[in-house]
């Protein structure tokens, strides 16, 4: 074999190219396949989010579709081999955060294709196994750390830690052959791991061909928006308010959120009470990270056990969960007879505990989630339900996701020949916003690196 012979055959072994299934007009369903001649792997494979027409996706209306038919409507992306066959053709799932919209499909993956994940979310997969009735049983796991690089056949992957909504979340850069894409994943840089993208901003890769950029906010706002600690003086204002109780509608999982509901509960001498799902998140989570918890250490954290739920969980063989925060256990008559002490974590789901919980009306009812869920029937119901026992609606929020300003920050420090747009409604845009070449990309569109 000649020198040349031999160049070309390292440039073929090594050539890498990229397609992204779903993401190029939309956010949701995301999902990423990267491959060389000898190696292929898989980023996220999520939930869609909105129909083709952009209503509300809801998969209970495919629910009882093939595989196969849900690949000819367009739901599952179009791998080869990638649900059940013997023969694997993907050689590593990756996973970047456990929000739906990212692993929402997983669970039809072929069970012997090895996923790569953070432990902390793999911990918040097997919590909504348990809670949210979800089936995603991952076989061969497979932990990665930030800023620790792993090999996955002709590709070396390097996961950075992100500041989101999710808990556990990563970038990834993914190196073959001397190119290389980063996957921005969900980011941004004012939650309470703004450290994190702080670090970044300092630490980001060089050289980098191609970013696939999240854009999530592109188009919806162009103001910099708020950070978790000015959540928390916005939070504390309204628990100040002399003789309510306050609710507040938030997801379980955003732990940035609760902790800077904590914290203003910790300025205010509250008591914070969570119910026995969110009680154990924290716990399980409490593993990776100093948050607050129901725990000695956190005798003003309590727990209220939601008679549906606890009953489900004994149902389920889950008595372990039911014991471990009995000793933190509030009843609805404590709460009822001090409501003004008293912060609580609710959701529509908790409408029958309330109804038995006298003498809290005219609280403070806080919606602390992207607005858009405002509109959804139920949370309406809920709304409607405090409203007559004459609560008061206040929205304290900032998004899970990157500004404008952090967006363009990430272009800046990591300086890529080009961008593509991704998880975004607003693709067209991106020429706009940076100087750096944009590729505008259509979904399964293939192209090398
Ligand atoms: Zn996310
Ligand atoms: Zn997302």
């Amino acid at each position: 074999m000649t020198a040349l012979h031999l160049l070309a055959d390292i440039w073929l072994r090594y050539k890498m190219l990229f397609k992204i299934h779903r993401g190029t007009q939309e956010i949701g369903g995301s999902c990423v396949e990267v491959w060389t001649e000898n190696t292929r792997i898989l980023l996220d494979l999520g939930m869609p989010l909105v129909e083709k027409d952009g209503r509300e996706f809801d998969f209970g209306k495919y629910k009882s579709f093939s595989t196969n038919e849900l690949i000819q409507k367009g739901i599952l992306p179009d791998v080869e081999k990638l649900y059940s066959d013997a023969a694997l053709l993907i050689d590593g799932f990756i996973l970047s955060h456990a929000h739906a919209d990212h692993f929402g499909l997983m669970n039809f993956l072929n069970p012997e294709i090895p996923v790569y994940l953070g432990e902390a979310t793999h911990e918040i997969l097997k919590l909504n196994n348990i809670f949210l009735g979800q089936k995603n049983q991952i076989i061969h796991p497979h932990y990665f750390e930030k800023g620790i690089p792993f090999k996955i056949g002709d590709f070396t992957i390097t996961p950075y830690w992100a500041d989101h909504s999710a808990f556990d979340a990563y970038s990834f850069l993914i190196e073959a052959g001397g190119k290389s894409i980063f996957y921005s994943g969900d980011f941004r840089g004012h939650g309470r791991k703004a450290g994190a993208f702080k670090w970044f901003t300092h630490n980001a890769p060089q050289n980098v061909d191609f970013l696939l950029l999240e854009g999530t906010t592109i188009g919806r706002s162009v103001k910099p928006f708020k950070t978790e600690t000015e959540l928390e003086n916005e939070f504390s204002e309204v628990f100040k308010q002399p003789g309510k109780i306050n609710l507040i509608y938030t997801s379980g999982q955003n732990i940035d959120r609760l902790t800077s509901i904590y914290r203003a509960c910790k300025s205010t001498n509250k008591i914070l009470v969570v119910d026995i799902y969110v009680a154990t998140v924290l716990l399980k989570l409490s593993k990776f990270a100093g948050i607050p918890r129901p725990s000695e250490n956190f005798t003003d954290i309590k727990v209220i056990y939601p008679y549906y739920l606890t009953g489900k969980l004994f149902a389920n063989g889950e008595e372990a969960i039911v014991y471990q925060s009995q000793p933190y256990k509030i009843t609805k008559q404590e709460i009822s007879s001090q409501p003004e002490k008293m912060v609580m974590i609710v959701r529509p789901s908790m409408q029958k505990e309330l109804e038995l919980i006298p003498g809290i009306e005219g609280g403070n009812i806080i919606y602390s989630m992207w607005d858009g869920y405002l509109k959804k029937p139920n949370t309406i119901k809920f709304i409607e339900y405090l409203k007559n026992r004459n609560f008061t609606l206040f929205q304290i929020h900032t998004s899970g996701h990157a500004d404008i300003e952090t967006l363009k920050q990430m272009v800046n420090v990591i300086k890529p020949k080009y961008i593509v747009q991704i998880h975004t409604f607003n693709g067209s845009e991106y020429q706009n916003l940076f100087t750096q070449t944009v590729i505008e990309m259509k979904d399964r569109e293939t192209r090398q690196v």
